[in-house]
């Protein structure tokens, strides 16, 4: 079988060394191959299938959680890609912010804990806080690294080059997972949606958890890495341009050391803009588009955790032409286009 993957983000690659992994001949094309195009490049690499599906419809919910599930072995093949599993706590500040958490704690069945309780498990917290929850199952991964070990495993598999129609590809089966290039490719509806995200860098243990909290209104998370980053994000705008704004900057920094006072000594390292490949339902496009076209793309705010189901799926849809029916709400054909 020769596949020819459009898009070498977490997405396509993931597919790519799927397919490699079972027998196929794969061939990835990207302009930015090392990239900071993707938006997996700007990603916090939270893995949280709970949180962040609050408000998501049911058939997501379960494929989040499924693919949550797979992540412990993909890491594991991957090698050293930072994941953890030290787990989330969410935090409030004042109460609108309780108010605003709880609904997203009871969702996710978690008991709620008293300010002290919470920082009782990460001192680094401001006095401030209200109320908390622990979310165990909330994990986190790097995406840099993540990539850089898929890359690796494709061994030289990767051409730098930008694909402006499907018909250019010479293959059996061409797989269009180039995240919000995908539109101009496929006519779906993939729309980017901005996010500013910053790096800080400091002496590492500052903080052991995933912070997912609320000051003042303002939602952010914090996602502190082994060697002292603690990536902050993010912004949420429907905008297409790459600039850093003060307001967003401002909006983050504010909320971050609201929460955690210390980071105020950390180095402001990086201030990082992406597009997240955004959907009308906020749910990835996964399946057969025409003959021999198949569609991995919009995968929104979830692409990191959703990577390993995706390639699992769409390995097996290349392969033999049908895969698990947990596919069956996420076809082109929802948006009237296959
Ligand atoms: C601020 C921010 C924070 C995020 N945080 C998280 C998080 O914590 N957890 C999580 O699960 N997800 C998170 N995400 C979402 C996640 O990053 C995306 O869903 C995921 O990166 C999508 O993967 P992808 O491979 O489809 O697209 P991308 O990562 O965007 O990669 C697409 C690739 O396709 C290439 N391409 C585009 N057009 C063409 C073309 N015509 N020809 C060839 N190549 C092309 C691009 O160069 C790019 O390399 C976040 C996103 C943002 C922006």
């Amino acid at each position: 079988m020769r596949a020819a993957i459009v898009g070498g983000g977490i997405i396509g690659l993931s597919i790519a060394a799927e397919l490699l992994r079972r027998g196929a001949d794969v061939t990835v094309y990207d302009p930015a191959p090392d990239g900071t195009d993707g938006a997996w490049h700007v990603a916090a690499g939270m893995l949280a299938p709970g949180g962040e599906s609050v408000f998501e419809v049911p058939q997501l919910e379960r494929l989040l959680e499924a693919s949550g599930e797979l992540w412990p072995a993909f890491a594991a093949g991957l090698g050293e890609v930072g994941y953890d599993s030290a787990g989330t706590l969410g935090v409030a500040l004042t109460a609108d912010d309780v108010t605003e958490m709880a609904r997203e704690w009871k969702h996710q069945k978690l008991a709620p804990l008293t300010g002290s309780q919470v920082r009782d498990l990460a001192p680094a917290l401001s006095p401030r806080i209200r109320a908390g929850a622990y979310a165990p199952t909330e994990r986190q991964v790097d995406p840099r690294r993540v990539v850089g070990a898929l890359r690796a495993a494709l061994d030289g598999r990767t051409e730098k080059r930008f694909v402006s129609a499907v018909s250019e590809l010479e293959a059996e089966v061409v797989v269009v997972a180039a995240g919000c290039g995908t539109a101009a490719l496929t006519g779906l509806p993939i729309r980017p949606v901005k996010g500013q995200v910053l790096r800080l860098r400091g002496e590492p243990g500052l903080l052991r958890h995933v912070i997912d909290g609320a000051a003042d209104g303002r939602h952010v998370y914090l996602v502190p890495r082994a060697d002292g980053e603690v990536v902050v994000g993010a912004t949420q705008e429907e905008r297409t341009d790459r600039t850093p704004t003060a307001g967003g900057v401002h909006d983050l920094l504010r909320a971050a050391l609201d929460l955690v006072p210390g980071l105020a000594e950390h180095e402001l390292a990086e201030v990082s803009v992406g597009h997240r490949p955004g959907t009308p339902d906020n749910a990835p496009i996964l399946g057969t588009l025409r003959d021999n076209v198949i569609v991995a793309a919009g995968h929104h705010r979830n692409g990191i955790l959703l990577a390993p189901i995706t390639a699992r799926l769409i390995a097996d849809l290349v392969l033999t032409g049908e895969t698990d029916p947990i596919i069956d709400a996420f076809t082109p054909g929802r948006f009237g286009c296959a």
